[in-house]
């Protein structure tokens, strides 16, 4: 293996580390982000700095999340549906897409800026991961694919899409942040049968989630 490759690998690792010390404790999730190569998703320079814990800018005034972010989600994903159909709103550089994916679930992800939904597709096809992809408003869900196990947004809501509500299926979950501009609180809802029980936890800081039932886009 080459002197580079060993680096990110041992890079990877610490970053691992990182996330235990700070409470994801999910084994599971912290293999995938052992097997995932978070450089692959980045460009220029900011790949060089691929495993320091932080967002970085991905083009079209957009973000890959900070790891300790993906990580949070997704655990709080696993703890409640553990497998099945995952449908991700926001597909930026398709990091969080290649966690799900390796963990197994089938995943369907959209993206509303053209140029990113194209670049993610290419970059899937390029790895060989099976993951579906569609250019469009996520806060409209994709209908055709419904329901979903599993629906995680990555991106800051005004308010919880009832699109993405009605396309879950039963016991299936939710992960949105919802808020305002400045902060969002991370928001699991479950479906039970027609109602929806909702839970709270940490707040973070997200780009908005631009669309019809999310913030209008003249505000962006
Ligand atoms: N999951 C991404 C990753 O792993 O890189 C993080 C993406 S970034 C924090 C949020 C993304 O949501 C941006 O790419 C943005 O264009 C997208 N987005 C915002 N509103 C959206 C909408 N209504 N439908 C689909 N994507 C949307």
């Amino acid at each position: 293996m080459k002197q580079a490759e060993k680096l990110l690998n041992l890079r990877r690792r610490e970053m691992v580390e990182t996330l235990q010390r700070y409470g994801i404790v999910n084994r599971r999730v912290l293999d995938a982000f052992l097997e995932v190569r978070r450089e692959l998703f980045l460009e220029g320079d900011a790949a060089d700095s691929a495993y320091i814990d932080s967002a970085y800018p991905i083009g079209f005034g957009q973000t890959i999340s900070q790891p300790y972010t993906v990580a949070f989600m997704t655990a709080l994903l696993v703890e409640r549906c553990s497998s099945g159909r995952v449908l991700e709103i926001g597909t930026g550089s398709g990091y969080q897409a290649a966690i799900l994916d390796a963990l197994g679930y089938s995943v369907f992800t959209v993206e509303r800026i053209f140029e990113l939904y194209e670049r993610a597709e290419k970059l899937f096809a390029r790895l060989g991961l099976n993951i579906a992809c569609r250019f469009g408003d996520g806060t409209l869900g994709w209908l055709d694919k419904a329901p979903f196990d599993g629906i995680m947004v990555t991106a800051g809501a005004p308010k919880e899409p009832e699109s993405l509500l009605r396309q879950l299926a039963e016991n299936g979950c939710l992960v949105i942040p919802v808020g305002g501009n400045d902060s969002q609180q991370m928001t699991v809802f479950l479906r039970e049968g027609n109602d929806f029980k909702r839970e709270v936890f940490q707040h973070f800081v997200f780009v908005p989630l631009v669309g019809r039932e999310g913030w209008n886009d003249t505000v962006f």
